[in-house]
């Protein structure tokens, strides 16, 4: 069972408490990534500056040399090149002078095999001696909880390897058992399927929540490899398998926990407002407490946003053998 540290109040003093509850003399003279999540521009629900400057501080006083660090998105907006995205950190808050190490956005990779398919970790991660992943949790349209996992699997692969988990998501329809009956129009959350010729045609637009999936009264839609949660959780692994375990550090925070992500530029105000901060050393007990919690909070708080069960990618990751989800929580 893995201990996940809990606070609940006076966070940044708290904050630079529990991180000493790890070994982090071991971290003396490494390089450590802190792979977060900047916030596009117009989010405000992304991880607040002082939080990410209080875990350098401590990291510093460790010894140690962490660098900030995520990368160049998918689609074209504000984060679309490193260039972008520095631009934007910098209007969120973050630059070197007020984190006090280096700022880093990259979409160059270093390509591993990965479980379902190859990922191209993003290079400066892979060749980090150590990460710290400080998430901001949230739901997410393509794995529910926007978490540690997600933070991860999509956030610390390149470009391409962005684009293959989405393709290897899309749904396909069985033209024998479809009925042309609609349900799975009525459910896409993209617009992305139509009904041609009394069939169901799926169109590019497709993400992979699965919603169509679940409505199909006839099991005529199928995603083409997997759902994108397996995908999700797989890249993050390739990301994860670049470390020993006791070079990875995680933490969660529940603070502003809206439906979508802090991709979203005009995100709405939180659904859930805020919870407090977790730490662990293990990512599936952190992932399985911040589900845990947010459920406390808003029973149903996944069910509203409609797509899959937030435990899917954590079960994946566990028969993948990447450790247990189990947890106690240690209120610090
Ligand atoms: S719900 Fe199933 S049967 Fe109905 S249109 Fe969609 S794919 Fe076809
Ligand atoms: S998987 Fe989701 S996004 Fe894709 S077609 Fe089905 S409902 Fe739409």
């Amino acid at each position: 069972m893995s201990k996940v540290f809990f606070i609940k109040d006076n966070f940044l003093p708290k904050l630079g408490n529990a991180l000493q509850k790890f070994d982090l003399s071991a971290w003396k003279g490494k390089k450590v990534a802190i792979k977060l999540h900047m916030g596009e521009y117009g989010n405000l629900n992304y991880v607040r500056p002082p939080i990410a400057g209080k875990i350098v501080e401590v990291l510093k006083e460790a010894g140690a040399e962490p660098f900030l660090i995520d990368s160049a998105t998918l689609y074209k907006a504000e984060r679309h090149t490193p260039k972008k995205y520095l631009e934007t950190a910098r209007k969120n808050g973050f630059t070197e002078e007020t984190m006090g190490c280096p700022v880093l956005a990259s979409n160059t990779s270093v390509p591993k095999d990965g479980r379902l398919f190859p990922a191209g970790v993003i290079k400066e991660i892979a060749e980090a001696d150590a990460m710290l992943v400080l998430t901001h949790a949230k739901g997410h349209a393509f794995s529910a909880l926007g978490g540690a996992i997600k933070n991860l699997g999509m956030g610390a692969v390149d470009r391409s390897t962005k684009m293959a988990c989405h393709d290897k998501a899309n749904m396909q329809v069985s033209l024998e058992k479809c009925i042309g009956c609609g349900a799975c129009v009525k459910v896409c959350p993209v617009n992305a399927i139509s009904i041609k010729n009394e069939k169901a045609s799926v169109s590019v637009r497709c993400w992979g929540c699965g919603k169509c999936f679940k409505a199909c009264p006839q099991k005529a839609m199928s995603p083409k490899e997997f759902l994108s949660d397996h995908g999700l959780a797989s890249c993050a692994l390739a990301v994860l398998e670049c470390f020993g375990k006791k070079d990875l550090l995680f933490v969660s925070i529940l603070m502003d926990i809206c439906d979508v992500c802090d991709c979203h530029g005009d995100a709405p105000f939180a659904r859930v407002q805020n919870i407090g901060f977790l730490l662990s050393q293990n990512i599936l007990a952190i992932e399985n407490a911040t589900v845990d919690l947010i459920l406390k909070e808003s029973p149903g708080f996944f069910d509203r946003l409609g797509y899959r069960d937030p435990k899917q990618q954590i079960e994946w990751l566990e028969k993948e053998g990447c450790g247990k989800p189990d947890y106690e929580l240690e209120e610090v």
